[in-house]
């Protein structure tokens, strides 16, 4: 590694970090290239788990007592990191979650109480998750709206001349993504927000993937929803975020209903909590919580501009070895603007076929549709290989991938 990006990063340190990396699988090294699905954890984030049990464990919110105190101070000071990685204006906007999808059924079921209905419509795109699309499907079902699609062009791109005559009068919200699991292409998504608000809809943005490569700022893109996963953040699973604006949760009904959302209970009437707590039903993922303000501390010890700028170097380094060692490659997503995902097929050589080989050789990546069907459709394939890299991964570790993509290729030709 020799490059300027790559002397920001001492890799060989990173990866002294995560454990479960130094390991052998079916007799090899593992190399791990499955982290849009989800990444590793660093031993901070595996001993913050640890930790939590061993020395504050107790429920949050309600305890005058010692360790009920300690645990709630420790949630909410993550809540606050949560804030400040995305600098939202204030902590009460950032609400825990399970996870990416959790906070899109929240926000589905929510405003489908009433502040979405007949004659309203919905605009998602042709590169969502199908998390990012059945929710709003089944909002759709129930209170009458429409869904529209942003479709998108050959590079993996969307088409925003589409886009904006999809817009209108009627749009009361649209869901994007703002990187892509399925092609990593990053979209406009500071264009899409401003082109809606002229319209007056709403935006969320579903941020699975860029809150893991890049900085993220919800006041500059004036999003009025945005989420993410612990997961895919070296954090823990089962925790997740809603992002949204103060307005906009505070004319929302709550989504679920419970103890920790309510202010005052009887059987006569009942009044909620106000914001975050009224859309955090139930005892939350405590440690979760506090575990995704380490895994948050971690990414920013190593340092967000660096991370984007190596995994560049990845991306572009990968891109070059598949082209030159298979004349018959089919790169599916060659946006402008991408992230360190590589989707691929090699010749007609099922990506299912390809993966089983490339596990026998320890390497781990995603075949199928990566749950995004509609854009498997628009190319008419049944699924790519998936090669995803995390700024723990390295060169090396790529030649290894296409050594073993150069076996099955023979294997299976
Ligand atoms: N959205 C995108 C873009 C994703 O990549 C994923 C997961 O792969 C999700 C949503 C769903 O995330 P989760 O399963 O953590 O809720």
């Amino acid at each position: 590694m020799n490059s300027s990006e790559t002397a920001l990063l001492d890799i060989d340190k990173i990866r002294e970090d995560f454990p479960i990396l130094h390991q052998e699988v079916n007799g090899r090294p593992l190399v791990y290239f499955d982290n849009a699905a989800s990444t590793q954890k660093p031993k901070v984030v595996i001993d913050a788990i640890s930790d939590y049990y061993q020395s504050i464990n107790s429920n949050v919110h309600r305890g005058v007592h010692h360790l009920s105190q300690k645990a709630t101070d420790a949630f909410e000071a993550s809540r606050e990191k949560v804030r400040v990685h995305l600098n939202a204006a204030e902590a009460a906007e950032v609400l825990f979650t399970k996870g990416t999808t959790d906070s899109i059924n929240l926000v589905a079921n929510s405003l489908g109480q009433g502040m979405i209905g007949e004659g309203d419509e919905i605009i998602v795109s042709q590169l969502e998750h199908h998390s990012n699309i059945v929710p709003w499907q089944m909002l759709c079902e129930r209170s009458g709206a429409k869904l529209k699609v942003i479709p998108i062009n050959e590079k993996g791109e969307l088409r925003m001349e589409v886009y904006a005559d999809l817009l209108s009068s009627k749009t009361k919200l649209v869901a994007v993504n703002h990187i892509s699991n399925a092609l990593g292409t990053i979209n406009p998504v500071k264009e899409i927000i401003a082109m809606a608000h002229e319209k007056g809809a709403m935006v969320l943005i579903d941020g699975a993937q860029a809150v893991p490569h890049l900085a993220v700022d919800v006041q500059d893109l004036d999003a009025d929803f945005y989420c993410f996963s612990g997961h895919k953040i070296f954090g823990p699973t089962g925790i997740g975020v809603l992002y949204g604006k103060r307005h906009i949760l505070e004319a929302m009904p709550p989504y679920q209903g419970g103890g920790e959302m309510i202010a005052e209970v009887s059987f006569e009437k009942t009044t909620y909590a106000g914001l975050p707590h009224k859309f955090e039903a139930g005892t939350p993922h405590i440690e979760g919580g506090i575990v995704l303000g380490t895994a948050i501390d971690y990414m920013n010890s190593i340092g967000l501009d660096a991370i984007a700028a190596y995994e560049k170097e990845l991306l572009e380094y990968g891109t070059a070895q598949l082209k030159a060692a298979f004349p018959d490659l089919r790169i599916i997503g060659e946006a402008e603007d991408k992230t360190s995902v590589i989707s691929f097929l090699i010749g007609a050589i099922h990506p299912y076929d390809m993966g089983v080989i490339l596990d026998k050789l320890g390497i781990a990546v995603r075949t199928g549709h990566h749950c995004t069907q509609p854009i498997m459709q628009h190319f008419d394939i049944p699924g790519t290989l998936r090669a995803s890299f995390a700024f723990y991964n390295t060169k090396p570790e790529i030649d290894k991938l296409v050594e073993a993509l150069k076996k099955a290729v023979a294997m299976l030709s």
